[in-house]
């Protein structure tokens, strides 16, 4: 197979360019003789990739001076269990909003150490919504609200962040990280696995409020701990070194590229293209409410579970590949993070509508 158009929710497609320039360098790092693979990490080689990588990102997001970067592993799934840890220390309950699985996996880890308060959920019409929120919703001794500020599987994002007052709000980003401008002063703690948007699975990238790094609870192990990644400069123990590597030319891609804010110019054509499409056909249709509508992530259904198999088929067939919903949604989704071209998505548009005319 030759080059296909990757619509992968994750791990998921990474700039060409990306690509490229890690293989001109996999053997030979800048004339080290070595591959970054192959480095200590304690190395000033490697010391320079790092700290790029995070002056980068801190430029991308427009980071304040008063927020860590940290670089850590184990995915978006440990950050469930290390926010607890890390904030519960004077108040052992937590506002939690229900927006899909995800949201449900970080509830129920939390329930592990304290209190897990859902105080909304889109559960009733199968997540395809962003509930209203007001400040008196949520509870002013809380630790933290949480919320998912992208849902993956269910295709719908937060335009507006809920007011929580002084309550510190604390945002899965995963799989929106970089693909539009957010304030992250609005924010206490921003988590985000790495292979949706920034680079490959192994990275995990926190960026929290230095006042949130004493607030953890007393038995929280010395690797999960906010303080001491931030204190060791993400290198407490060995960090996954390549994958930050990776992440690091992907920030450099974005910076060529304009950044965050021509990314999110591009997005949202890009998903016009296909929303566009998917509300004027008479066949296919987006299973998400327009105004919570994901730019990265577009599920659609066709009637019959026939044709969804048939159109997934046919696709991968013509090269656009990963279409298959979730399970929990059905049909297909396709995922356009910003590695996706605009050309990409126009592509698939044309496919679908030759499918269409087919299926009538
Ligand atoms: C993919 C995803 C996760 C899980 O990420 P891991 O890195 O596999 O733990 C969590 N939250 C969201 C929003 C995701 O998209």
């Amino acid at each position: 197979m030759g080059k296909v158009y990757n619509f992968s929710a994750g791990p998921s497609m990474l700039p060409e360019e990306v690509l490229a320039e890690a293989a001109s360098e996999l053997q030979d790092y800048q004339g080290s003789g070595m591959s970054v693979m192959e480095m200590s990490h304690r190395s000033a080689l490697y010391m320079e990739i790092i700290n790029h990588a995070e002056q980068q990102l801190r430029s991308l997001m427009e980071i304040p001076h008063n927020y860590k970067v940290l670089f850590v592993q184990g995915g978006a799934s440990l950050q469930f269990a290390m926010v607890p840890l890390n904030l519960m220390a004077k108040s052992s309950t937590a506002d939690y909003v229900n927006t899909g699985m995800w949201s449900k996996k970080a509830i129920a880890e939390c329930k592990k150490f304290g209190n897990a308060n859902v105080v909304a959920t889109s559960e009733d019409k199968n997540f395809n919504y962003i509930p209203a929120l007001s400040k008196d919703m949520f509870d002013s001794q809380a630790a933290y609200v949480h919320i998912t500020t992208n849902n993956t599987i269910f295709g719908t994002r937060y335009t507006q962040l809920p007011d929580t007052g002084d309550v510190p709000l604390v945002a899965d980003m995963s799989s929106n990280i970089l693909s539009e401008k957010l304030d992250v002063s609005k924010f206490g703690i921003i988590y985000a696995g790495a292979q949706k948007n920034i680079g490959p699975a192994g990275v995990t990238v926190v960026i929290i409020r230095e006042d949130l790094l004493d607030q953890r609870m007393e038995t929280v192990p010395s690797l999960l701990n906010y303080q001491i990644q931030a204190e060791n400069g993400s290198m407490y123990n060995t960090p996954p070194c390549y994958s930050i590597y990776i992440a690091k030319l992907v920030f450099g891609w974005l910076k060529r590229n304009g950044g965050v804010e021509v990314m999110q110019k591009r997005n949202e054509e890009k998903a016009k293209v296909l929303y566009d499409f998917l509300d004027e056909s008479k066949l296919f249709t987006a299973t998400v409410q327009p105004q919570y509508r994901s730019l990265m992530n577009v599920p659609f259904v066709l009637p019959q579970e026939q044709l969804n198999d048939a159109f997934i088929k046919q696709a991968t067939t013509a090269g656009f590949v990963n279409l298959k919903g979730h399970r929990s949604v059905g049909g297909m989704r396709a995922s356009i993070y910003n590695a996706m071209t605009l050309e990409g998505v126009q592509k698939l548009v044309q496919f679908m509508k030759q499918f269409e005319s087919q299926n009538r």
